[in-house]
Parts: structure tokens; C-alpha cells; sequence
């Protein structure tokens, strides 16, 4: 099990830093949503005739909300709820599935990965669950034409050669591992990783519990993230965070460099200065949908 390696490691340094990979350390997030996971969202389910809502649907889940760099299997399902609910949708007629056996799949199975879902296909033969994982094929094919030459944001580098030798650094997400291993090999950078965790290893919770728990001092656990989920991974496992906030990445990885790290190694990261920073990273992931709040204002 890929989860054992993880339980496995053995610290080597005195501080442990995970980061997150998609939108976090790398600039992929908009060309993957809008030119991979969207267009298989809309073929695959049969979207065509309402493409303009599905697409809107698609980005906030995805990129803009609370819910960006969640797991692709639960955004399925949410955003085809959305598009149900939404008049404009019902007025064209437009048959959007609700996959209850992908619901029910979600549920029971902790690994949301392609080879979990090709066991559950096999297993079952059941129609639905085969039509999700040829979407999710669809989506991994995409990605692996489409995205190249995408480098790390400005600072990533940076930041991974100061903490050299004195943390452990492990990429925590919920990206499939092949993908994750050519991304970080391509730009150099997998030379800093201890370890690569994606989604076949499990949640990025349960990365952080199994890479770190009962191996490190109170407040020597560091994650860098761009979604909401990151944080809640890292305050699951008592770990500090570092956020990088949406559309000011920049920004963020050269605070990180300035003053995150040196305050994280010197302890004086937790209480007011995290706060300040989790706060204003909240105001970039809003809860409700745009076309939620217009219609609620006509
Ligand atoms: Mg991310």
C-alpha cells in the first residue's frame, strides 16, 4: 500500500514542511480546470447544450470557493448539483445525472483515486461508476497532453533552498502521484522532497498523520497551501499553516521567503501571525456561488 511508505519515513531533520502542489507550488491550476477537468466535465456527462453554466459551475467549485483543490469525485458531484438546481439549466431541459452509486462510492472509500475506482468497476460492473472513471481517464489524459512547461510560482524555489537541511519537505496532495512525479522532476525540484504523497497514498490529512505524527515537536509541522482543505488538513494534525492566497501567489511565496520560514524556524510563527494570515486568506474562498448572490439581489 502506497500509505505505508508514508508511515514509514523516518524524519531526518528537526522540522517538517508539506506543501501542497497544484496552484500552490506550481501555476497549474487554471490550465488544468479550464482546459482539462472542464471540457471532460462537459463531454463526458453530457453537458454540451448548457456548457456555459456547467463551465461556471466547474471554476467556482474548482478554483474560486472554498472548495478549490478538493478531491475531483466529491467537485463531481456538487457541481452537477449545482447546474440541477440552477432555472437556467431546467428551462433548457437539459438531463443532468446525479450519480447516486458515485455518492455512495465517496462515502465508503478513502483512497478517491483511479485505481479504487477501477477495483469498485471491476468488482461491480456497474454502469454509472464506469461512466465517472472514463471521465476521470479523460481528465488524466487531458492533463498529460496538455500540461507542460508550467514552472513552480517565483519564491518556490527559493523558499525550498532555505529550509534545505533543516526540514523534511513532503508534497501533500491529492493530484495522482505519476502526475505529480513528472511535475516536480521536470522543474527540478523533487531533488528537495523527502516524500511524494498524492492521491493514491489518501487524503492530504491523512498524508500529514501518517508522514508526521509522533515524529516531531509541537509546532515543527508546517503546511503551505492554496485551498481551504489544506488548511483543515493542517489543523487536523495541530500543524501550522502557511497560505497561498488565490490570484496572489507572487505575493505569497515572497512573504514566505521574507519572514514565514525564518518565524516558523525560530517559533514565533503560531498565535497573531498565523491568524493574520489565515484570515485574510478566507476572504479569497467565498462559500457562495456568484450567480447565487445575483439572483438573490434582483
Ligand atoms: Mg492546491
Amino acid at each position: 500500500m502506497a500509505s505505508e511508505r508514508l508511515q514509514a519515513f523516518t524524519p531526518h531533520h528537526n522540522y517538517f514542511i508539506g506543501i501542497d502542489s497544484d496552484g500552490c507550488a506550481f501555476d497549474t491550476m487554471e490550465l488544468k480546470h479550464k482546459e482539462c477537468f472542464c471540457p471532460c466535465f462537459i463531454n463526458v456527462f453530457e453537458l454540451q447544450s448548457v456548457s456555459k453554466y456547467a463551465r461556471e459551475a466547474w471554476e467556482f467549485g474548482n478554483l474560486y470557493s472554498q472548495w478549490r483543490g478538493a478531491n475531483r469525485f466529491p467537485e463531481v458531484l456538487m457541481c452537477l448539483d449545482w447546474l440541477r438546481q440552477r432555472p437556467e439549466v431546467q428551462r433548457r431541459g437539459t438531463r443532468v445525472p446525479a450519480l447516486p452509486k458515485l455518492a455512495a462510492w465517496i462515502k465508503q472509500e478513502t483512497k478517491l483515486g483511479n485505481p479504487a475506482l477501477q477495483r469498485a468497476v471491476a468488482a461491480t460492473g456497474d454502469a454509472e461508476l464506469a461512466w465517472v472513471l472514463r471521465w476521470s481517464e479523460a481528465v488524466n489524459a487531458a492533463v498529460d497532453a496538455m500540461v507542460r512547461g508550467c514552472a513552480p510560482f517565483p519564491g518556490v524555489r527559493d523558499a525550498l533552498e532555505q529550509v534545505r537541511g533543516k526540514a523534511d519537505c513532503m508534497v501533500v496532495s491529492a493530484t495522482p502521484e505519476a502526475a505529480l512525479e513528472k511535475e516536480w522532476a521536470e522543474h527540478d525540484i523533487a531533488q528537495f522532497m523527502a516524500l511524494i504523497a498524492g492521491q493514491e497514498s489518501g487524503t492530504k490529512k491523512e498524508h500529514l498523520t501518517q508522514a508526521t505524527s509522533g515524529k516531531y515537536a509541537a509546532a515543527h509541522v508546517l503546511m503551505i497551501g492554496d485551498a481551504l482543505g489544506d488548511y483543515e488538513a493542517a489543523r487536523a494534525n495541530d500543524a501550522l499553516f502557511f497560505p497561498i492566497n488565490p490570484g496572489h501567489e507572487e505575493e505569497a511565496w515572497a512573504r514566505l521567503v521574507d519572514e514565514g520560514l525564518r518565524k516558523f524556524l525560530d517559533g514565533t510563527y503560531a498565535g497573531a501571525y498565523q491568524d493574520t494570515l489565515v484570515a485574510q486568506f478566507k476572504t479569497y474562498l467565498p462559500a457562495t456561488p456568484p450567480w447565487q448572490v445575483s439572483t438573490r439581489g434582483e
